[in-house]
Protein backbone atom coordinates (compact mmCIF):
# COMPACT_ATOMS: atom_id res chain seq x y z
CA UNK A 1 0.00 0.00 0.00
CA UNK A 2 1.30 3.85 -0.95
CA UNK A 3 2.33 6.01 1.55
CA UNK A 4 -0.92 8.29 1.76
CA UNK A 5 -0.31 9.80 5.17
CA UNK A 6 3.23 10.99 3.78
CA UNK A 7 1.79 11.83 0.08
CA UNK A 8 -0.76 14.53 1.60
CA UNK A 9 1.71 16.32 4.03
CA UNK A 10 3.89 16.11 1.00
CA UNK A 11 0.77 18.57 -0.22
CA UNK A 12 0.54 20.50 2.76
CA UNK A 13 -2.76 19.04 3.53
CA UNK A 14 -3.71 17.15 6.88
CA UNK A 15 -3.67 13.53 6.75
CA UNK A 16 -7.36 12.59 7.49
CA UNK A 17 -8.90 9.27 7.95
CA UNK A 18 -11.47 10.62 5.11
CA UNK A 19 -8.60 11.23 2.71
CA UNK A 20 -6.60 8.39 2.88
CA UNK A 21 -9.80 6.44 2.31
CA UNK A 22 -10.59 8.04 -0.70
CA UNK A 23 -6.71 7.84 -1.79
CA UNK A 24 -6.77 4.09 -1.34
CA UNK A 25 -10.48 3.81 -3.26
CA UNK A 26 -8.83 5.51 -5.85
CA UNK A 27 -6.16 3.74 -5.97
CA UNK A 28 -8.06 0.15 -6.11
CA UNK A 29 -10.25 2.05 -9.00
CA UNK A 30 -7.47 3.37 -10.59
CA UNK A 31 -9.52 6.31 -12.45
CA UNK A 32 -13.19 6.49 -10.72
CA UNK A 33 -16.09 8.92 -10.66
CA UNK A 34 -16.89 10.82 -7.58
CA UNK A 35 -19.57 7.59 -7.41
CA UNK A 36 -17.96 4.86 -7.34
CA UNK A 37 -15.48 6.17 -5.36
CA UNK A 38 -18.31 6.97 -2.77
CA UNK A 39 -19.68 3.71 -3.04
CA UNK A 40 -15.98 2.46 -2.70
CA UNK A 41 -15.61 4.72 0.69
CA UNK A 42 -18.54 3.70 2.08
CA UNK A 43 -18.15 -0.14 2.54
CA UNK A 44 -15.47 0.86 4.65
CA UNK A 45 -16.92 4.64 6.52
CA UNK A 46 -20.53 4.38 5.81
CA UNK A 47 -21.27 7.26 7.94
CA UNK A 48 -19.19 9.78 5.19
CA UNK A 49 -21.69 11.84 3.46
CA UNK A 50 -21.48 12.47 -0.58
CA UNK A 51 -21.00 15.97 -0.03
CA UNK A 52 -18.09 15.11 2.56
CA UNK A 53 -16.34 12.96 0.02
CA UNK A 54 -16.67 15.15 -3.04
CA UNK A 55 -15.35 18.45 -0.96
CA UNK A 56 -11.82 16.06 -0.12
CA UNK A 57 -11.90 15.22 -3.64
CA UNK A 58 -12.37 18.94 -5.11
CA UNK A 59 -9.28 19.89 -2.07
CA UNK A 60 -6.72 16.75 -3.38
CA UNK A 61 -7.17 18.11 -7.01
CA UNK A 62 -6.64 21.76 -6.07
CA UNK A 63 -3.45 20.90 -4.40
CA UNK A 64 -2.19 18.65 -7.16
CA UNK A 65 -2.68 15.15 -5.67
CA UNK A 66 -5.44 14.15 -7.23
CA UNK A 67 -6.54 14.53 -11.51
CA UNK A 68 -9.41 15.20 -12.84
CA UNK A 69 -9.99 13.57 -15.77
CA UNK A 70 -13.07 15.12 -17.77
CA UNK A 71 -14.82 12.88 -19.92
CA UNK A 72 -16.93 13.99 -23.02
CA UNK A 73 -20.72 13.83 -22.15
CA UNK A 74 -19.87 11.56 -18.35
CA UNK A 75 -18.94 12.53 -15.14
CA UNK A 76 -15.32 13.58 -14.33
CA UNK A 77 -12.88 10.52 -13.54
CA UNK A 78 -10.36 11.58 -10.91
CA UNK A 79 -7.20 9.50 -10.32
CA UNK A 80 -3.96 10.08 -8.36
CA UNK A 81 -1.45 12.34 -9.98
CA UNK A 82 0.74 10.38 -11.94
CA UNK A 83 3.79 11.15 -14.93
CA UNK A 84 2.12 12.41 -18.08
CA UNK A 85 -0.07 10.17 -20.04
CA UNK A 86 -2.40 9.13 -22.47
CA UNK A 87 -6.00 7.81 -21.71
CA UNK A 88 -7.59 5.31 -23.98
CA UNK A 89 -11.42 5.93 -23.10
CA UNK A 90 -13.52 3.36 -23.95
CA UNK A 91 -17.13 4.78 -25.45
CA UNK A 92 -19.07 1.48 -24.77
CA UNK A 93 -18.00 0.49 -21.18
CA UNK A 94 -16.55 3.81 -20.02
CA UNK A 95 -12.85 2.21 -19.21
CA UNK A 96 -10.04 4.42 -18.99
CA UNK A 97 -6.63 2.82 -19.89
CA UNK A 98 -3.28 4.40 -18.98
CA UNK A 99 -0.43 4.29 -21.79
CA UNK A 100 2.24 6.20 -21.93
CA UNK A 101 3.07 9.61 -23.70
CA UNK A 102 5.44 8.55 -26.22
CA UNK A 103 8.57 11.31 -26.82
CA UNK A 104 7.07 12.31 -30.55
CA UNK A 105 3.75 13.16 -29.40
CA UNK A 106 5.03 15.11 -26.06
CA UNK A 107 7.84 17.26 -28.65
CA UNK A 108 4.94 17.59 -31.28
CA UNK A 109 2.69 18.84 -28.81
CA UNK A 110 5.23 21.37 -27.15
CA UNK A 111 5.74 22.58 -30.87
CA UNK A 112 2.13 23.48 -31.38
CA UNK A 113 2.19 25.14 -28.02
CA UNK A 114 5.28 27.02 -29.05
CA UNK A 115 4.09 28.21 -32.48
CA UNK A 116 1.22 30.28 -30.74
CA UNK A 117 3.77 31.66 -27.81
CA UNK A 118 1.71 29.44 -25.72
CA UNK A 119 3.75 28.27 -21.69
CA UNK A 120 2.53 24.71 -21.63
CA UNK A 121 2.25 23.26 -17.99
CA UNK A 122 0.79 19.91 -18.89
CA UNK A 123 -0.91 17.71 -21.21
CA UNK A 124 -3.77 15.82 -20.83
CA UNK A 125 -4.93 14.29 -24.01
CA UNK A 126 -7.78 11.55 -24.29
CA UNK A 127 -8.61 9.20 -27.17
CA UNK A 128 -12.22 8.05 -27.63
CA UNK A 129 -12.77 4.91 -29.04
CA UNK A 130 -13.74 1.20 -28.09
CA UNK A 131 -11.56 -1.14 -26.17
CA UNK A 132 -10.84 -4.54 -27.38
CA UNK A 133 -12.95 -6.37 -24.84
CA UNK A 134 -16.05 -4.38 -26.05
CA UNK A 135 -14.70 -5.23 -29.96
CA UNK A 136 -14.53 -8.51 -29.14
CA UNK A 137 -18.21 -8.48 -27.72
CA UNK A 138 -19.25 -7.12 -30.40
CA UNK A 139 -18.01 -9.84 -32.96
CA UNK A 140 -19.29 -12.68 -30.98
ZN1 LIG B 1 -15.05 -1.17 -23.57
ZN1 LIG C 1 -4.82 8.00 -16.07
Amino acid sequence: MENFAQLLKEHGLKATFQRMTILSSIHELGHANVDEIYEKVRLSHPTLSLATVYKNIVTMVEEGVLVEVPIAGKKSKYELKKNEHLHLICVECGSVMDKELDSHLAEDTQKVAQRSSFALKERQMNLYGVCDKCQMAEAS
